[in-house]
């Protein structure tokens, strides 16, 4: 099997689950030894990646905290020497009116879903301008193209991380580095299953119909997207075939921003 990717590193933010485990996956069958991060359990997600032949690094840092992702990039440069995909995707939701949300939940989704796409940017960089050759791929939503309600901290944080795309192509647009963002529809990850598990319980209502309201609201497809689909469109711009695909917001959500 071609693995084209073979001998490149690809660190990608919480890729314990969800869409960065089917990202990580996705690369790692292109031949990527994979840095992982992210809470919980990493074990079951490491001997998986393992087992499709690449290399395979844990680091638990904490995306919200800059001292956090310093350590991380120490430890990638010492155990894979250097980074050439940085996939930016780790993230959190929460839920309410403006005037009722709280303000440390602000403040940590701003630094989990945006601020820490910075600072990985900024330590990557000089990495890439090295070898003149990178991706970064930043995982924003159809939250980044449009909004709802009650997702303040998140469809801020989404529509700055597509801002922080285009200013990263722009200043990289005469070399072999790209970045571009990848928005998804729904997926269902654990982000969405809370989502899905607290409007069931709100309206008294089976999840399976709480599934058909949240899909029929948003998506006209009415299906999810899923992590290994979005694992695709990630090895797709890493190709050659995407050298000159340049500070994109990508929907991959069933019509949703189409409307
Ligand atoms: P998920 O909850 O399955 O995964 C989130 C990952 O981020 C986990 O690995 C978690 O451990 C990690 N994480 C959370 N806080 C962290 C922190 N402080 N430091 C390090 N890691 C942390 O969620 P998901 O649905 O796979 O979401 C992944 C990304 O995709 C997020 O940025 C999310 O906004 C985006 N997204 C999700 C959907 C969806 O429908 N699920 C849609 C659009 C965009």
């Amino acid at each position: 099997m071609s693995q084209p990717l073979k001998g490149k590193t690809a660190l990608v933010t919480g890729s314990t689950s969800g869409i960065g485990l089917g990202i990580a996956i996705g690369l790692a069958k292109q031949g990527a030894n994979i840095v992982l991060n992210g809470f919980g359990d990493h074990l079951p997600a490491q001997s998986h990646i393992e087992q499709l032949g690449v290399k395979v690094h844990y680091h638990g840092a904490d995306m919200s905290k800059a001292k956090d992702i310093e350590e991380l990039f120490a430890f990638v440069e010492k155990n894979q020497s250097s980074i050439d995909i940085l996939v930016n995707n780790a993230g959190i939701q929460y839920v309410a009116n403006i005037e009722d949300f709280p303000v440390e939940k602000w403040d940590s989704i701003i630094a989990i879903n945006l601020s820490s796409a910075f600072h990985t940017s900024r330590l990557a960089l000089p990495y890439m301008k090295k070898k003149n050759w990178g991706r970064i791929i930043n995982i924003a939503s159809a939250h980044g193209l449009v909004a709802s309600a009650q997702k303040a901290a998140y469809v801020a944080a989404k529509h700055g991380i597509v801002g922080l795309t285009k200013v990263t192509a722009l200043e990289n647009a005469t070399t072999g580095i790209t970045c571009n963002a990848i928005c998804p529809g729904w997926v269902l990850t654990p982000l969405v299953q809370k989502q899905l598990d607290d409007k069931a319980k709100a309206l008294g209502i089976s999840n399976e119909k709480a599934t058909e309201m949240l899909l029929s609201e948003k998506e006209p497809s009415l299906q999810f997207t899923t992590p290994e689909e979005i694992g695709e469109l990630a090895v797709f711009l890493c190709s050659p075939a995407a050298n000159n695909v340049r500070g994109v917001a990508w929907a991959m959500d069933g019509g949703w921003t189409a409307q």
